[in-house]
């Protein structure tokens, strides 16, 4: 089991470094390992492993194992988020990837004590049923979400469609790039410490984070290639 985790482990974190190298960055790319679907245990084999970051979907299913696990363990919600759920988030995830409006923001900021740092997503391709503001909409959201002094925008996420080539994915990543560092210049100006910290690009998955990373992802979020198959 742990072996197998191990084994798994060391590949992804292979492909990362040669796409790294092909790109020729020097920046860090970090892994979020996407357990949902999978059981505590596996988690913790990462966990042994040194993995720090994990990602989930589903609120109730994350609060759950979230309770059994180390409390050190970094979570990224990169779910789709109803608002009323939203307040369970707050303060217990280092990450949110997964903000498309602006009444996520607010219910962060009014649950939180600390800073909640984000990420709003953006849809890619056309891929509305998976949520995400349309790009072009990216930057007002980003405004509204200076109201909010308890939220901290960190960058954008992205969920392209599935694809069998993963090249034609590279259209989109390069194009959340392009869109962050457009925003990140209207930031800079009317706030210079909130575009130093805009620069999180949250994108590449199992099939295709090769081609994230040479475009520019600072976080991919990886599950089957990790985990295996998912039970849902
Ligand atoms: C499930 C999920 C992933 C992981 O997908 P894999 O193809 O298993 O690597 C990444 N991002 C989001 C938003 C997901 O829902």
């Amino acid at each position: 089991m742990s072996d197998d985790a191990a084994t798994r482990l060391e590949a992804v974190t292979r492909r990362i470094e040669e796409a790294r190298r092909r790109a020729g960055r020097e920046d860090p790319v970090r892994l979020v390992a996407v357990s949902k679907g999978h059981g505590v245990e596996a988690i913790r084999a990462l966990y042994d492993l040194g993995v720090r970051d994990f990602g989930e979907s589903y609120v109730q299913e994350w609060q759950e194992k979230a309770e059994e696990l180390p409390r050190d363990i970094e979570w990224h919600f990169i779910g789709r988020l109803q608002s009323n759920k939203a307040r369970f988030l707050a303060d217990q995830c280092a990450y949110v990837h997964s903000v498309d409006r602006r009444k996520l923001g607010k219910v962060l900021d009014q649950r939180g004590e600390e800073i909640q740092r984000i990420l709003l997503q953006v849809s890619l391709g056309e891929e509305e049923s998976k949520g995400g503001v349309d790009p072009s909409k990216a930057g007002e959201l980003l405004r509204q979400m200076e109201a909010f002094s308890k939220v901290q925008v960190v960058g954008l996420m992205g969920i392209p469609p599935y694809v069998e080539d993963p090249e034609e994915n590279r259209v989109h990543f390069a194009a959340l790039r392009r869109l962050c560092e457009e925003l990140r210049e209207d930031l800079t100006g009317r706030d210079d410490a909130g575009a130093e910290a805009f620069r999180q690009l949250s994108m590449g998955m199992t099939n295709d984070l090769e081609v994230a990373v040479e475009e520019g992802a600072t976080m991919v979020r990886v599950g089957t290639a990790l985990f295996g198959p998912r039970s849902y």
